[in-house]
């Protein structure tokens, strides 16, 4: 175990921080705290999002910088949801950004007695009680915002008979939903989660991990602290909804002989546009199949955009970046793909692909000749080296790449024009070859020998360069094209969100051609279409029929926006 004894360690000790890491470093300097313990604590309910990555970064991302250490804890006390799919996943993920819990792994389920006997304790000191209202009727006597909720007539009943009460709820005597177990708090209070909330509820489900041996299951609000204080859990870092949960958070960790005393902070969720960040309504996605599934590269879960190739760095270099607020606002979508190319721009090697292919041939270069050319693999990375790339008569250009009357600003090929063929030769189209329909086929080609490599020895360059594959050479490929799920930025602002997600947001294109090195890479590895974007291989690629996913494009709208400030 990594707890740091006596003096504070060697946190950054002048860089500004944000607010919970400058709390964190107070209560170290100030000896309030000896080490600091931190915890993420998912429901297995679903699998995780983005929105839990900055969430994951914070509570881990403090444990290390400050020499502590960050459990995993599964939140685990709705058998109703939760499965072991989930709980699989969330480590996975967990991992996958690049955190390890160690040893620390822990289920608020395995606190389930000790939850039980604390809630004995609350009975026997007049602080809990069983009510026999239904949860309609609880409802009802809560009160609102303004008007005192009302004292339930089961408030007041003996200790010996909420003890037994309590114990025969545990027994399995009672239906679902026919009695809580409520703390005795405040009826009046100004805070609603003060007036008598609920600590069990009966509910006669198996549960994963403990199967059937209980019958009722701890609330949130019940477990969520006491699994703290168990853990010995020094700052306990949620969200904003949780703040006015504090207050009973405190009254039940001062009111239980807990061995340890948590403190519960809160910071700003992260929202995100063309997102939604809500386990839910991802489930619901799945669920009416409105997408491939909880990894389809267009879900903002962590499994989503790893199959689609966001590299887990650029992650953390996000999480960073936003920093950690105590006000809600939302992020540009954009900064998030910045961080990705900025990861990407470094690390994905260069390939030619093309999407859309139209074929051109080059008339005046030998029948049954094949070179070997070598293009980079990485301009920005000398070392990842060069490849050999074929050339030969017969390619394939992209159909974007060619018009046949193009407008003042299109410096690309057309008839006449000559162009560089990415570390190849230059061509210059003769001809243009047309079906009936009048659709361009194939553009016939002349090249000129002395441009070999890409340049030529009389200086002339052309405007443009344009990425090729050779035709005899090329894998068939499946290209997945994906955008925003949503079509506007505050998806669910006017109308139902189903009804914002986009009918664009995945084009899928067969028929693409790719140079030979993209042939049978693993489902995962990432790689630049030079001129086209980032793409990552899909798990659905099979051997010599291999399926791509555009991570994103190359054109950076975040760096323009910071451009123009
Ligand atoms: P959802 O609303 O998507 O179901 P949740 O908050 O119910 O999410 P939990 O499994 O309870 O999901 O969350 C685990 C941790 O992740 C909690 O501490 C929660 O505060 C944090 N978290 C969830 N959503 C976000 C978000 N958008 N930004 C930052 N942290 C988040
Ligand atoms: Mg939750």
């Amino acid at each position: 175990m990594s707890d740091t004894k006596g003096k504070a360690p060697a946190a950054p000790a002048d860089e500004p921080l944000d607010f919970i890491r400058e709390i964190v470093r107070a209560d170290l300097a100030d000896g309030r705290r000896q080490s600091v313990v931190t915890r993420f604590p998912p429901e297995p309910n679903g699998y995780l999002h983005l929105g839990h990555a900055k969430s994951i970064c914070l509570n881990f991302g403090i444990a290390q910088e400050f020499g502590g250490r960050c459990h995993l804890r599964f939140d685990d006390t709705n058998p109703l949801k939760e499965e072991q799919e989930y709980i699989d996943a969330i480590e996975r993920d967990v991992r996958w950004l690049g955190f390890d819990w160690g040893p620390h792994l822990y289920f608020a389920s395995d606190y389930f007695p000790q939850l039980y006997d604390w809630a004995v304790h609350l009975i026997k000191a007049g602080l809990a009680y069983v009510d026999d209202l239904s949860a309609d009727e609880i409802r009802q006597h809560r009160g609102t915002l303004t008007e005192p909720g009302k004292n339930s007539p089961y408030r007041e009943r003996p200790v010996e008979e909420n003890l037994d009460l309590f114990e025969r709820m545990r027994r399995g005597e009672f239906p679902d939903g026919t009695r809580v177990l409520r703390a005795r708090i405040d009826m009046a209070s100004g805070n609603i989660n003060l007036r008598d909330p609920v600590l069990y509820r009966i509910l006669h489900a198996s549960h994963p991990r403990t199967g059937d041996a209980w019958c009722i299951y701890p609330t949130y609000d019940y477990a969520h602290g006491q699994s703290d204080a168990i853990e010995g859990i020094t700052h306990s870092i949620c969200t904003l909804e949780f703040e006015d949960h504090r207050p009973l958070y405190d009254w039940l960790v001062e009111n239980l002989p807990v061995p340890s005393r948590p403190r519960q902070y809160e910071f700003a969720r992260l929202n995100l546009t063309y997102t939604v960040l809500s386990k839910r309504f991802l489930l619901r996605l799945v669920n009416e199949g409105r997408v491939r599934g909880w990894d389809d590269p267009r879900m903002p879960t962590l499994c989503g955009i790893r199959r689609r190739g966001f590299p887990p760095e650029a992650l953390r270099q996000f999480a960073e970046l936003i920093g950690v607020n105590k006000r809600e606002s939302t992020v540009d979508y954009a900064m998030l793909e910045h961080c990705v190319r900025d990861v990407l721009n470094q690390t994905a090697p260069r390939r030619m692909a093309v999407l859309r292919p139209l074929k051109l041939v080059i008339t005046n270069y030998p029948e049954g000749q094949v070179e070997q050319f070598e293009a980079q693999n990485n301009p920005e990375d000398p070392a990842a080296g060069t490849r050999p790339v074929p050339f030969s008569r017969e390619l394939y250009i992209e159909r974007e790449d060619f018009m046949e009357d193009p407008p003042k600003k299109f410096f690309r090929l057309a008839p006449g024009r000559e162009v560089r063929l990415r570390a190849a030769y230059f061509v210059t189209c003769q001809e243009v070859v047309k079906d009936a329909g009048g659709q361009v086929v194939e553009l016939r080609c002349t090249y000129d020998p002395a441009s070999r490599g890409g340049s030529a020895p009389d200086g002339r360059s052309p405007k443009a360069t344009l990425h090729w594959v050779s035709a005899a050479h090329a894998v068939p490929a499946e290209v997945r094209l994906y955008d925003h799920l949503f079509v506007r930025p505050d998806p669910g602002a006017e109308r139902d969100l189903l009804e914002d997600l986009s009918a664009q947001s995945e084009e899928v294109l067969t028929g693409c051609r790719v140079e030979p090195a993209l042939h049978d890479l693993p489902a995962g590895t990432r790689v630049q279409f030079e001129r086209l974007g980032y793409f990552c291989v899909d798990p659905d690629t099979r051997p010599g029929q291999p399926v791509f996913n555009r991570t994103c494009s190359l054109k950076d709208t975040w760096a323009r926006v910071q451009k123009k400030g």
